[in-house]
């Protein structure tokens, strides 16, 4: 799906010449306009800075940061100006800087949106400037000689008078200030907020020469100072490079309980000493950590490692399809050790930390802190010291969602994508780019290896696999587990579910045997909230949101009406706001309100749920930590349950009503909803005890269900496949989908055919629908249309030239409308 651009990967092999003056550098700038700027590296600086380094320039009346892109030739007709202080902590590597030009073009978006999404968090924070001159200023300053203007003079002088340094400019001091610069007599220094410090871990060891049995003798009666004696004896012997360094205080407390007093009366009396280091890999601490709780392979695992084993050295694509629970992280970890070996570095993208807390737990406990892990909960100091540890390569295994693609890792040698198929990869805002397609192309430009798994390919990767494009790993069994689960299909149609809970007798049934034998139960209903909107008795209109040409949700808990569009919140309303009518009705149930009347049916059973409601980070975690527990016997849910988690003891999942999100217009509804049934089904019976999954539905009958239970998805992509290609969908074609909103109608409604006669004209090949009114007509106060391409990298590639015409004539697009395209979308709404 990215093979049109792949002519165009970046240039990160760039050579500076040999240092003759005036040199000058492109580079690109963090405000969102297109194109690149030409800047003159200032006389004083010895080397020009390297490809990715980040340095602020001045900008119209601004100075705004940019990144080096590489050297350029001396502009023409103009005079460049100078580039000020270089902030050389907040370099990107180059190879990150030639993704981002990659990507740049594949999306449509000006360079510097790209690299933005690269950038170190917090640079763009504040930083002080200070003013130092050089030797250079400071001998004209003596000659005081020719040529030097009265301004100059007088800011040399306040120099003088500030010892060389100066921060807060006066206005004829300001605009000396260019010339002196690129005079050499100025350099300007940005600092940065605070100086950065290298997140650090204090580590426990034995004493030199200590006598560990003497020792454990002079301890007495305290089992914990033997304890952790034996603890460290043990590291030691485990990893003798590093014998001296001990163990890391947190994982002696880990191991021994209460260690933290033991250590204490064992500094004292001098068996034990403690020091600080830099978080970094030990293999005595991975070897401790990840020793015992580690399965051997069995032959699908062993014979997917081996095929990757073999391609090590070198790009490739491979798709690892492995039913749910059938080990697959497995195979990561061990495809990532080999790397490791071989003094590389590893890249794991996940859908979302917080829903998956235990893969990144997992990679925490096998790899100790090589691994950094990057998500939104770091605060950006935090999140800054990740990105330095990976960059020095302290740290040498990423694990981060979407935008970790961007990572610094040193010396990059294999990316995986998990649960490729995830939407949560999709940004669908600014620019719009697929963190699983940036990964292929960054193994692509950096010549090594990409690993992508799922139990439910996208059609794309699967598409891709069956064409020989990507490589084709399968794990058809579960690694635990005896078998998939059973699913049994119920059609709503013949039995009535009860209206508040969604629940259907041979469910309802389903849930009582299940916590009768001491079980967990997850129920999946793809939309939260309580009754899903408000209806009028009288004339049957739901209440809508003023913004949006959708109906608001009723929050039985937080008594108002959201909505899940734009977040607009509003009371209930007294009366219906179409009629008059008195009387407004709940319509359509959410996952509130199921959990409520779950509740009132079985009062013994300890109820969780788990939506978008349920919180931040740290409320999610909980929830799962409930479930893993089984402090939680039934979750209610919506896809969030549905994602990878991994617990034992739950052999129950039921889908509610599978037909919720079927009906949408969206020709990837069928796909979804297959993932989304198969995921959810994959969460049942993953231990010995086995399990069971019942699907409520109003459409048995739709190939999505009737394949889902079987667990054939060969035969569900086989049948949709043929679907696809005959309404010329992808996967394979390729699609471009432009949205054009904009809050007065007649405007939006202009410009989108504008762009329409545009594209016929220039890009002729190109297969285009629309303009039309988008599904959803009305969002947050703005009116919106789409225009749908279709068809061949060519037609692509001119499409997009057209589209860059078309944004670059000035006047054409009045102020109030937006027009972006998105590429390879994955929405259609
Ligand atoms: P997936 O990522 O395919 O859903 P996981 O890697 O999470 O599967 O594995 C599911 C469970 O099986 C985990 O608890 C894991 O520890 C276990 N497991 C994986 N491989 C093996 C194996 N070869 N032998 C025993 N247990 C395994
Ligand atoms: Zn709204």
């Amino acid at each position: 799906m990215i093979a049109d651009a792949a002519s165009s990967c970046g240039r990160t092999d760039l050579l500076w010449c040999g240092v003759a003056a005036p040199r000058f550098v492109e580079v690109a700038v963090s405000v969102p306009v297109t194109g690149t700027f030409t800047y003159a590296v200032p006389n004083a600086w010895a080397e020009a800075p390297p490809v990715g380094a980040m340095a602020l320039v001045p900008f119209g009346r601004r100075k705004i940061s940019a990144i080096v892109l590489g050297p350029a030739s001396p502009p023409e007709g103009y005079e460049a100006l100078p580039l000020h202080e270089v902030q050389a902590h907040q370099s990107l590597p180059a190879d990150v800087v030639g993704l981002c030009r990659w990507l740049a073009e594949y999306y449509a978006a000006p360079v510097g949106e790209a690299l933005r999404l690269a950038t170190p968090p917090g640079s763009h924070t504040a930083t002080r400037t200070v003013y130092a001159w050089t030797t250079e200023g400071q001998a004209a300053w003596q000659a005081d000689g020719f040529g030097i203007g009265k301004d100059e003079r007088a800011l040399l002088a306040a120099l003088a008078a500030g010892g060389g340094k100066l921060r807060a400019l006066t206005p004829s001091q300001k605009q000396a200030m260019p010339g002196a610069i690129t005079r050499g007599w100025v350099v300007e220094k940005v600092l940065g907020q605070a100086a950065v410090s290298l997140k650090q871990q204090v580590m426990i060891a034995l004493a030199p020469d200590v006598d560990v049995a003497a020792a454990q003798v002079a301890c007495g009666r305290s089992g914990k100072q033997r304890a952790v004696l034996q603890a460290l004896h043990e590291a030691a012997q485990q990893g003798a490079a590093q014998a001296s360094d001990g163990l890391p205080m947190r994982v002696l407390v880990a191991e021994v309980p209460g260690a933290a007093a033991a250590v204490k009366a064992l500094i004292a009396r001098g068996h034990v000493i403690t020091h600080r280091t830099a978080m970094t890999l030990e293999p005595a601490v991975v070897a401790a950590l990840g020793g015992s709780s580690r399965p051997g392979l069995n032959p699908h695992q062993a014979d997917a490692l081996a095929y990757l084993r073999d391609r090590l050295d070198g790009f490739s694509c491979t798709l690892l399809f492995g039913v749910t629970g059938s080990g697959k992280t497995e195979v990561y970890l061990h495809v990532i050790e080999d790397v490791l070996a071989r003094g590389r570095g590893a890249l794991l993208l996940v859908p979302e930390i917080s829903l998956t807390p235990l893969v990144a737990a997992r990679f925490r406990a096998r790899f100790g802190d090589a691994v950094a892990v990057l998500h939104s909960g770091l605060t950006p100091r935090e999140r800054y010291d990740e990105w330095q540890r990976l960059q020095r390569g302290e740290a040498v295994i990423a694990v981060g969602a979407r935008s970790a693609v961007f990572a610094p890792v040193a010396n990059l040698g294999v990316i995986v994508v998990d649960e490729e198929h995830d939407g949560s990869y999709k940004q669908d805002d600014g620019v719009r780019y697929h963190g699983r397609d940036v990964a292929i192309m960054r193994a692509k430009q950096a010549g090594i290896p990409c690993l992508l798994g799922s139990a439910t390919p996208s059609f794309e990767s699967y598409f891709a696999a069956q064409s020989e494009r990507y490589g084709l790993l399968a794990l058809p069994v579960r690694a635990v587990a005896d078998a998939l689960p059973a699913v049994t299909i119920i059609d709503m149609r013949r039995y009535r579910a009860e209206a508040t809970s969604l629940l259907t007798a041979p469910l309802r049934q389903a849930l009582a045997d299940t916590l009768a034998s001491g079980g967990q139960s997850i129920l999946l209903l793809n939309r939260r909230g309580f009754a899903s909107s408000l209806l009028c008795e009288t004339c049957g209109a739901p209440v809508q949101c003023k913004h949006c040409a959708v109906s608001m949700t009723w929050h039985e808990y937080a008594r108002t009406m959201i909505c899940h569009y734009c977040g607009y919140q509003q009371p209930r309303p007294p009366a219906c706001p179409a009629c008059g009518g008195a009387s407004l009705g709940g319509h359509g149930v959410g996952t509130e309100q199921i959990a409520t009347a779950i509740a009132a049916q079985f009062p013994t059973a300890r109820i969780g749920r788990l939506d978008r409601d349920t919180g931040r980070r740290e409320a999610i975690e909980r929830v799962l930590q409930d479930v893993e527990e089984h402090a939680i016997d039934i979750l209610v849910g919506t896809q969030m349950v549905a994602k990878g988690h991994d617990f034992a003891n739950v052999t129950l999942v039921g889908v509610l009503c599978a037909d919720i999100g079927l009906s949408l217009p969206d020709f990837r509804a069928s796909e979804r909803t297959y993932q989304l049934i198969s995921q959810v089904a994959g969460r049942a019976g993953r231990g010995k005890k086995g399990g069971q999954v019942l699907i409520q539905t109003y459409r048995p009958e739709a190939t999505c269900i009737a394949f889902a239970q079987q667990h054939d998805y060969p035969g569900f992509y086989a049948a949709e496949l043929a679907t696809r290609d005959e309404l010329d969908y992808p996967p394979r074609v390729r699609m471009f989908a432009w949205h054009i909103d904009g809050s007065v109608d007649a405007d939006a409604a202009r410009i989108a055919e504008a762009l329409a006669q545009s594209l016929r004209r220039h890009a002729g090949e190109l297969v285009l629908v629309g303009p039309a009114p988008a599904p959803l007509t009305r969002l947050k106060g703005r009116f919106r249309y789409q225009l749908w391409g279709r068809g061949a990298p060519e037609a692509l590639k001119a499409a997009r030239a057209v589209h860059a015409h078309f944004m670059a004539k000035r006047g054409v697009i009045p102020a109030g409308v937006r027009v972006t395209l998105d590429v390879d979308p994955v929405s259609t709404l």
